[in-house]
Order: C-alpha cells, then structure tokens, then sequence
C-alpha cells in the first residue's frame, strides 16, 4: 500500500525482531493514516532536500514489538507517528536533523547513535500539539 510518492506502508512494519520473535506487526488503519501524515509532514520534504532515498529502520511499532525492542513506554511509534531513519554518518545525521528542524513541522527530531549503527527519529503527532522535541542520543 502507497503512502506517499516514495514510501509504501510495508517499509514501516518489517521488523526482523518481529519476524524472530513471531509478533504479528500489521498496522491497524488510523495507524496508516498517521504514518501517511508523517511521510507528508516530514519524511517527502526531507528526501526531497537530502536528494537521495531514504531507509526507514523501523517505523510503526504494535506493543508487543515495542517492548521487546526496549521502546519508550509512551513511544510515538506505537502510534505510526514515528520513523527511524538510517544515516550513513553522523554528519549526515546531524544535517537532516537540522534541515526537519528548520523546514518542517515535527514533533520528535533526535539524532541517535549506537555503536555503528546511527539513524534519525522523526515524529509527527496526527491531529496532536507538536512538542519540537530535538537533541541527540550517543551511547
Ligand atoms: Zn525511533
């Protein structure tokens, strides 16, 4: 299913965890419907000024793969209000934080690095107060 120009909802509810674990991760419909609000709020207008694909890691969470995954107990992802999105370094990292922040009307914007692996959270709460919420996470 389309959710926009260059994401499809399959993108946001792959999870290899789940797949391990056996969690059935399907998005419920108002689910879609915010994820589809995210891809117009944040994510079409960042790949369209990063200028290249973007890789979502991980985006719509059911309860039971937020938990096994160590997400926050109120996560915007348990939502479809949030996406991880790969960076190849922490400078491009940075820059896109930079360029939502600037740009875009988002909720969440956190630039997270663990070990190699570093990616950019970005939210948008659907038909909720955004908190502007932007920092980073090194662990
Ligand atoms: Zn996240």
């Amino acid at each position: 299913m389309k959710l926009s120009e260059h994401f499809v909802l399959e993108e946001f509810v792959r999870s290899s965890t789940a797949d391990k674990l056996g969690i059935c991760n399907e998005a419920p419909e108002y689910v879609a419907i915010n994820l589809q609000v995210l891809c117009q709020m944040v994510l079409e207008p960042l790949r369209r000024m990063a200028e290249k694909p973007l890789h979502i890691n991980s985006g719509y969470r059911c309860s039971a793969l937020n938990m096994a995954v160590g997400g926050a107990k109120n996560s915007n992802h348990l939502f479809g209000f949030a996406a991880d999105v790969r960076c190849e370094s922490w400078e491009e990292c940075k820059e896109w934080q930079w360029l939502v922040c600037t740009y875009c009307d988002f909720d969440e914007c956190i630039c997270e690095k663990h070990g190699k692996s570093i990616w950019l959270h970005v939210a948008y709460r659907n038909n909720m107060p955004q908190r502007y919420r932007a920092f980073c996470i090194e662990k």
